[in-house]
Protein backbone atom coordinates (compact mmCIF):
# COMPACT_ATOMS: atom_id res chain seq x y z
CA UNK A 1 0.00 0.00 0.00
CA UNK A 2 1.33 3.29 -1.23
CA UNK A 3 1.07 6.41 1.48
CA UNK A 4 0.87 9.98 0.65
CA UNK A 5 0.97 11.15 4.21
CA UNK A 6 2.25 9.37 7.05
CA UNK A 7 2.43 10.78 10.66
CA UNK A 8 4.29 8.60 13.61
CA UNK A 9 3.65 8.61 16.99
CA UNK A 10 3.42 12.69 16.59
CA UNK A 11 3.19 14.49 19.64
CA UNK A 12 2.67 18.90 20.60
CA UNK A 13 2.47 19.96 23.70
CA UNK A 14 1.72 23.40 24.79
CA UNK A 15 3.29 23.91 28.28
CA UNK A 16 1.82 20.86 30.32
CA UNK A 17 -1.25 20.71 27.85
CA UNK A 18 -1.05 17.83 24.98
CA UNK A 19 -3.11 19.04 22.02
CA UNK A 20 -1.52 16.02 20.11
CA UNK A 21 -1.17 12.65 21.80
CA UNK A 22 0.50 10.07 19.57
CA UNK A 23 -1.12 10.38 16.61
CA UNK A 24 0.03 7.56 13.57
CA UNK A 25 -2.51 8.64 10.75
CA UNK A 26 -1.98 6.49 7.31
CA UNK A 27 -3.35 8.75 4.33
CA UNK A 28 -3.20 6.50 1.19
CA UNK A 29 -2.17 7.96 -2.26
CA UNK A 30 -5.19 9.21 -3.80
CA UNK A 31 -7.42 9.13 -0.62
CA UNK A 32 -10.39 11.37 0.32
CA UNK A 33 -9.53 11.00 4.04
CA UNK A 34 -11.13 12.95 6.58
CA UNK A 35 -10.17 14.21 9.54
CA UNK A 36 -13.36 14.95 12.11
CA UNK A 37 -13.55 15.28 15.66
CA UNK A 38 -15.13 17.96 18.45
CA UNK A 39 -14.11 21.87 18.53
CA UNK A 40 -10.37 21.14 20.55
CA UNK A 41 -10.15 17.60 19.42
CA UNK A 42 -6.63 18.98 17.62
CA UNK A 43 -7.53 18.89 14.24
CA UNK A 44 -6.13 22.58 13.87
CA UNK A 45 -2.96 21.38 15.54
CA UNK A 46 -2.14 18.71 13.31
CA UNK A 47 -2.95 20.34 9.94
CA UNK A 48 -0.21 22.83 11.72
CA UNK A 49 2.14 20.23 12.18
CA UNK A 50 1.67 18.78 8.45
CA UNK A 51 2.40 22.02 6.85
CA UNK A 52 5.32 23.07 9.46
CA UNK A 53 3.67 26.21 10.83
CA UNK A 54 4.14 23.83 13.66
CA UNK A 55 7.06 21.81 15.11
CA UNK A 56 6.26 18.47 17.29
CA UNK A 57 7.74 17.69 20.20
CA UNK A 58 8.42 14.21 19.19
CA UNK A 59 7.36 11.99 16.18
CA UNK A 60 7.82 11.95 12.09
CA UNK A 61 5.92 12.92 9.23
CA UNK A 62 6.42 11.30 6.00
CA UNK A 63 5.18 12.76 2.76
CA UNK A 64 5.45 9.75 -0.18
CA UNK A 65 7.90 8.44 2.21
CA UNK A 66 10.02 10.58 3.08
CA UNK A 67 10.59 12.29 6.25
CA UNK A 68 9.86 16.11 6.11
CA UNK A 69 9.43 16.48 9.97
CA UNK A 70 12.55 19.25 9.79
CA UNK A 71 11.51 20.68 6.36
CA UNK A 72 10.35 24.32 5.98
CA UNK A 73 6.84 24.91 5.26
CA UNK A 74 8.05 27.02 2.07
CA UNK A 75 10.05 24.03 1.44
CA UNK A 76 7.01 21.10 1.83
CA UNK A 77 4.86 23.51 -0.62
CA UNK A 78 7.68 22.76 -3.15
CA UNK A 79 7.49 19.02 -2.69
CA UNK A 80 4.01 18.35 -2.80
CA UNK A 81 1.94 19.10 -0.08
CA UNK A 82 -0.41 22.23 0.23
CA UNK A 83 -2.97 23.79 1.89
CA UNK A 84 -5.24 26.21 0.98
CA UNK A 85 -4.42 29.75 1.10
CA UNK A 86 -5.72 32.24 3.69
CA UNK A 87 -6.54 35.08 0.66
CA UNK A 88 -7.47 37.67 3.35
CA UNK A 89 -4.28 37.96 4.32
CA UNK A 90 -2.14 37.09 1.21
CA UNK A 91 -3.81 38.75 -2.06
CA UNK A 92 -6.92 40.72 -0.97
CA UNK A 93 -5.71 43.50 -3.01
CA UNK A 94 -5.22 41.60 -6.04
CA UNK A 95 -7.82 39.99 -8.70
CA UNK A 96 -8.53 36.47 -8.83
CA UNK A 97 -6.35 36.39 -12.32
CA UNK A 98 -3.49 38.06 -10.79
CA UNK A 99 -2.92 35.90 -8.02
CA UNK A 100 -3.40 32.69 -9.73
CA UNK A 101 -0.77 33.80 -12.30
CA UNK A 102 1.52 34.56 -9.56
CA UNK A 103 0.77 31.03 -7.90
CA UNK A 104 1.64 29.37 -11.26
CA UNK A 105 4.52 31.38 -11.76
CA UNK A 106 5.74 30.77 -8.30
CA UNK A 107 5.43 27.15 -9.00
CA UNK A 108 7.23 27.43 -12.13
CA UNK A 109 10.15 29.28 -10.34
CA UNK A 110 9.63 32.55 -11.97
CA UNK A 111 9.13 34.18 -8.61
CA UNK A 112 7.37 36.51 -7.71
CA UNK A 113 9.55 39.75 -8.83
CA UNK A 114 10.68 38.15 -12.26
CA UNK A 115 10.99 41.59 -14.53
CA UNK A 116 8.67 40.89 -16.87
CA UNK A 117 4.97 41.29 -16.69
CA UNK A 118 3.35 38.82 -15.79
CA UNK A 119 0.65 39.28 -18.74
CA UNK A 120 3.94 38.61 -20.61
CA UNK A 121 3.70 34.73 -20.29
CA UNK A 122 1.73 33.02 -22.89
CA UNK A 123 1.99 29.50 -20.30
CA UNK A 124 1.31 31.22 -16.95
CA UNK A 125 -1.76 32.83 -18.73
CA UNK A 126 -3.19 29.69 -20.71
CA UNK A 127 -2.82 27.57 -17.50
CA UNK A 128 -4.74 30.85 -15.02
CA UNK A 129 -7.25 31.01 -17.53
CA UNK A 130 -8.44 27.24 -17.53
CA UNK A 131 -8.00 27.24 -14.04
CA UNK A 132 -10.09 30.26 -13.87
CA UNK A 133 -12.65 28.14 -15.98
CA UNK A 134 -12.41 25.01 -13.91
CA UNK A 135 -13.12 26.67 -10.55
CA UNK A 136 -16.00 29.37 -11.91
CA UNK A 137 -14.20 32.30 -11.37
CA UNK A 138 -14.28 33.82 -15.29
CA UNK A 139 -17.00 36.01 -14.45
CA UNK A 140 -15.60 37.82 -11.68
CA UNK A 141 -11.24 37.13 -12.38
CA UNK A 142 -10.90 41.24 -12.52
CA UNK A 143 -12.43 41.79 -9.41
CA UNK A 144 -11.07 42.47 -6.31
CA UNK A 145 -10.03 39.74 -4.15
CA UNK A 146 -12.00 40.72 -1.22
CA UNK A 147 -15.41 42.24 -3.32
CA UNK A 148 -15.55 38.63 -4.53
CA UNK A 149 -19.08 36.83 -2.73
CA UNK A 150 -17.63 34.71 -0.12
CA UNK A 151 -17.73 31.26 -1.98
CA UNK A 152 -16.00 32.39 -5.12
CA UNK A 153 -13.09 33.08 -2.56
CA UNK A 154 -12.99 29.99 -1.26
CA UNK A 155 -12.96 28.68 -4.59
CA UNK A 156 -10.06 30.81 -5.15
CA UNK A 157 -8.28 29.83 -2.11
CA UNK A 158 -8.64 26.06 -3.47
CA UNK A 159 -7.41 26.90 -6.93
CA UNK A 160 -4.38 28.56 -5.52
CA UNK A 161 -3.63 25.75 -3.88
CA UNK A 162 -4.55 23.72 -6.98
CA UNK A 163 -2.14 25.81 -9.09
CA UNK A 164 1.03 24.48 -6.70
CA UNK A 165 -0.11 20.99 -8.41
CA UNK A 166 -0.05 19.52 -4.96
CA UNK A 167 0.30 15.80 -4.75
CA UNK A 168 -1.68 16.09 -1.27
CA UNK A 169 -3.81 18.79 -0.49
CA UNK A 170 -4.96 19.96 3.04
CA UNK A 171 -8.32 21.52 2.38
CA UNK A 172 -9.51 22.74 5.87
CA UNK A 173 -13.48 23.46 5.95
CA UNK A 174 -13.91 24.39 2.49
CA UNK A 175 -17.49 25.48 2.70
CA UNK A 176 -16.83 27.00 6.32
CA UNK A 177 -19.34 30.21 6.41
CA UNK A 178 -20.30 30.11 2.42
CA UNK A 179 -23.62 31.06 2.67
CA UNK A 180 -26.18 28.12 1.45
CA UNK A 181 -26.99 29.29 -2.11
CA UNK A 182 -23.49 29.22 -2.84
CA UNK A 183 -22.77 26.22 -0.93
CA UNK A 184 -23.57 23.12 -3.42
CA UNK A 185 -21.09 25.04 -6.37
CA UNK A 186 -18.20 24.96 -3.14
CA UNK A 187 -18.73 21.57 -2.71
CA UNK A 188 -19.74 20.56 -6.11
CA UNK A 189 -15.71 21.59 -7.12
CA UNK A 190 -14.44 19.79 -3.93
CA UNK A 191 -15.96 16.82 -5.42
CA UNK A 192 -14.40 17.43 -8.57
CA UNK A 193 -10.91 17.36 -7.43
CA UNK A 194 -8.58 15.79 -9.57
CA UNK A 195 -8.36 12.38 -8.85
CA UNK A 196 -4.57 11.66 -8.59
CA UNK A 197 -4.94 14.51 -5.63
CA UNK A 198 -4.82 13.20 -2.16
CA UNK A 199 -7.19 15.24 -0.04
CA UNK A 200 -7.27 15.88 3.52
CA UNK A 201 -10.01 16.96 4.42
CA UNK A 202 -10.69 18.46 7.99
CA UNK A 203 -14.72 19.62 7.83
CA UNK A 204 -17.54 19.99 10.47
CA UNK A 205 -20.44 18.85 8.26
CA UNK A 206 -21.00 15.56 8.79
CA UNK A 207 -22.96 15.27 5.61
CA UNK A 208 -19.69 16.48 3.61
CA UNK A 209 -17.94 14.11 5.19
CA UNK A 210 -20.31 11.29 4.46
CA UNK A 211 -20.39 12.00 0.73
CA UNK A 212 -17.07 12.73 0.01
CA UNK A 213 -14.72 10.98 2.19
CA UNK A 214 -13.64 7.44 1.41
CA UNK A 215 -11.89 6.98 4.52
CA UNK A 216 -12.05 9.01 8.05
CA UNK A 217 -10.23 9.20 11.28
CA UNK A 218 -12.01 10.62 14.63
CA UNK A 219 -9.79 12.96 17.02
CA UNK A 220 -10.92 13.47 20.54
CA UNK A 221 -8.47 15.19 23.24
CA UNK A 222 -5.70 14.91 20.63
CA UNK A 223 -5.49 11.40 19.79
CA UNK A 224 -7.03 9.35 17.30
CA UNK A 225 -10.00 8.06 18.72
CA UNK A 226 -11.55 5.33 16.02
CA UNK A 227 -10.26 4.84 11.99
CA UNK A 228 -11.78 3.48 9.06
CA UNK A 229 -14.17 3.62 6.28
CA UNK A 230 -17.24 6.38 5.69
CA UNK A 231 -19.47 2.95 6.94
CA UNK A 232 -17.64 1.86 9.98
CA UNK A 233 -17.30 5.08 11.60
CA UNK A 234 -20.92 6.10 10.78
CA UNK A 235 -21.83 3.09 12.74
CA UNK A 236 -19.41 3.17 15.50
CA UNK A 237 -21.79 3.67 18.42
CA UNK A 238 -18.74 5.14 20.74
CA UNK A 239 -18.29 7.74 17.64
CA UNK A 240 -21.54 8.58 17.80
CA UNK A 241 -21.19 9.27 21.38
CA UNK A 242 -18.52 11.13 21.55
CA UNK A 243 -18.76 13.29 18.03
CA UNK A 244 -22.33 13.28 17.13
CA UNK A 245 -23.72 13.31 20.48
CA UNK A 246 -25.82 10.68 20.11
P1 LIG B 1 -9.65 21.80 16.86
O1 LIG B 1 -9.07 22.36 15.60
O2 LIG B 1 -9.99 20.35 16.74
O3 LIG B 1 -10.82 22.59 17.37
P2 LIG B 1 -7.19 22.72 18.10
O4 LIG B 1 -6.08 21.99 17.45
O5 LIG B 1 -7.44 24.12 17.65
O6 LIG B 1 -8.52 21.86 18.00
O7 LIG B 1 -6.94 22.78 19.66
C1 LIG B 1 -6.69 21.62 20.44
C2 LIG B 1 -6.43 22.05 21.86
O8 LIG B 1 -5.15 22.68 21.92
C3 LIG B 1 -7.43 23.06 22.40
O9 LIG B 1 -7.74 22.70 23.73
C4 LIG B 1 -6.71 24.37 22.33
O10 LIG B 1 -7.13 25.24 23.35
C5 LIG B 1 -5.26 23.95 22.53
N1 LIG B 1 -4.33 24.84 21.80
C6 LIG B 1 -4.27 25.03 20.48
N2 LIG B 1 -3.29 25.90 20.15
C7 LIG B 1 -2.73 26.28 21.33
C8 LIG B 1 -1.66 27.18 21.68
N3 LIG B 1 -0.96 27.83 20.75
N4 LIG B 1 -1.37 27.31 22.99
C9 LIG B 1 -2.06 26.63 23.93
N5 LIG B 1 -3.06 25.78 23.68
C10 LIG B 1 -3.41 25.61 22.40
Amino acid sequence: MTLALETRHLVKRFGGFIATNDVSLQIRQGARHALIGPNGAGKTTIINLLTGVLSPNSGEILLGGEDITSVSSYRRVGKGLSRTFQINQLFGDLTPLDSVMLAISERKGHGRFAWRPLSADREVADEAASLLERFRLVDVMGMPTTLLPYGKQRLLEIALAIAMQPKVLLLDEPAAGVPEEERHEVLGIVRELPANVTVVLIEHDMDLVFSFADRISVLAAGAVFAEGTVAEISRDPQVKAIYLGE
